[in-house]
């Protein structure tokens, strides 16, 4: 299939491109585009066979559900069976915005979408050309990230070409994604509001619309043989570069000490390594493919950088990436959630 490559300003968007665009989803097809979080890969949410194309051009295990993206609140109301208070209020202050909600779906989701939950995740997205696209595609859009399965998702267009030329039928060029991590899920069809995963909207926000709100035990922490996800996708590696990831945590003198002397071990038998580093510590390291996420005083920064950084070390040769590892509170959170999956929980304390 030839992709056809369109970029957009989003300060000045082209309603031709757009119009194109969204008569290509409505009509069954895929386009990828940038929001706010990560780029998007997407087809007509209420079209079984339309979704069933992003999973064959992602390569994305079947049973993991996607998230349908509106571009207004009345949007909303066929999507779902019901919508409880708390939602209402979370919609209120988080949307526009990079939050995800589960609600009890409607009948008109197709089981393709919800991967046969009987939940689906809804979201409205800030970014202004993702919204003109759903609105000129005149449905809703399901939209995965917009990279093959398992790689860390595409925060700029060179990526997602990388990851999707030929495999799709357009994909808009914007600008680089503000937040850089996929939005944060809340599950409203329980409560108190359980968080799926950690995003853009952190803990602490939600906790000022109800303090009762929680963080699923197992975005923290390694989970065992039993685990029964509550998001499929929590239980696939993710976000993974060709090489290993192991993070590297404790003061921060000993994780300077300890990370330049392995990379000292691997030097000496001819090897390279990668080093996730801040603008803090980025001089301190004496050997190692060296790259900065930004400095710790700026988590947004921080956020926004981390899935570009990863992606970065595949074309390096290197065979290890050591990353410094970040407090988890605010979007450290979502971070350290990201930096743990692509690290497959290998942490070790210096
Ligand atoms: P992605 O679109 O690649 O960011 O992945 C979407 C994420 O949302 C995955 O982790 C899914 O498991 C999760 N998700 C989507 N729909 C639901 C749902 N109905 N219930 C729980 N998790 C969901
Ligand atoms: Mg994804």
């Amino acid at each position: 299939m030839e992709t056809k490559i369109l970029y957009i300003d989003e300060k000045n968007i082209d309603k031709s491109v757009i119009e194109e665009a969204g008569a290509v989803i409505r009509h069954g097809g895929l386009v990828a585009f940038p929001t706010e979080t990560v780029y998007g890969l997407g087809a007509n949410a209420l079209d079984g066979a339309a979704v069933k194309k992003i999973f064959e051009a992602k390569g994305r295990p079947q049973d993991n559900p996607l998230i349908v993206h509106i571009s207004d609140f009345d949007e909303l109301a066929p999507l779902v069976a019901e919508v409880p208070e708390i939602a209402r209020k979370l919609m209120d202050r988080f949307w526009p915005g990079p939050m995800t909600i589960i609600f009890k779906k409607s009948l008109i989701i197709p089981d393709e979408t919800s991967a046969g939950l009987e939940s689906v995740g809804v979201r409205m997205p800030s970014n202004l050309v993702a919204r003109a696209l759903i609105k000129a595609a005149g449905v809703p859009v399901a939209a995965p990230s917009a990279n093959i399965s398992g790689r860390p998702s595409p925060t700029e267009v060179g990526s997602c070409i990388e990851d999707l030329s030929g495999k799709v039928d357009i994909i808009i060029g914007g600008e680089k994604c503000e937040v850089g991590v996929e939005s944060s899920i809340i599950d409203v069809t329980d409560y108190p509001p359980c968080i799926l995963r950690p995003g853009g909207v952190t803990l602490e926000m939600f906790r000022t619309v109800d303090e009762n709100i929680y963080i699923d035990p197992s975005i923290l922490n390694k989970s065992g043989a039993d685990f029964k996800p509550k998001a499929p996708g929590m239980k696939y590696r993710h976000y993974a570069p060709k090489a290993p990831v192991r993070i590297v945590q404790g003061e921060p003198e000993k994780v300077i000490a300890l990370i330049n002397e392995m990379v000292q071990n691997y030097i000496n038998e001819g090897k390279r390594v990668g080093i996730i580093a801040t603008d803090e510590t980025k001089d301190r390291y004496e050997n190692g493919i060296v790259v900065s996420l930004g400095s710790r005083s700026d988590m947004d920064r921080i956020t926004r950088n981390l899935f570009e950084t990863l992606r970065s070390f595949d074309d390096k040769d290197v065979s290890l990436i050591l990353s410094e590892a970040f407090e988890e509170k605010g979007k450290g959170i979502a971070v350290m959630n990201r930096l743990k999956k692509a690290a497959g929980f290998d942490i070790i304390k210096a």
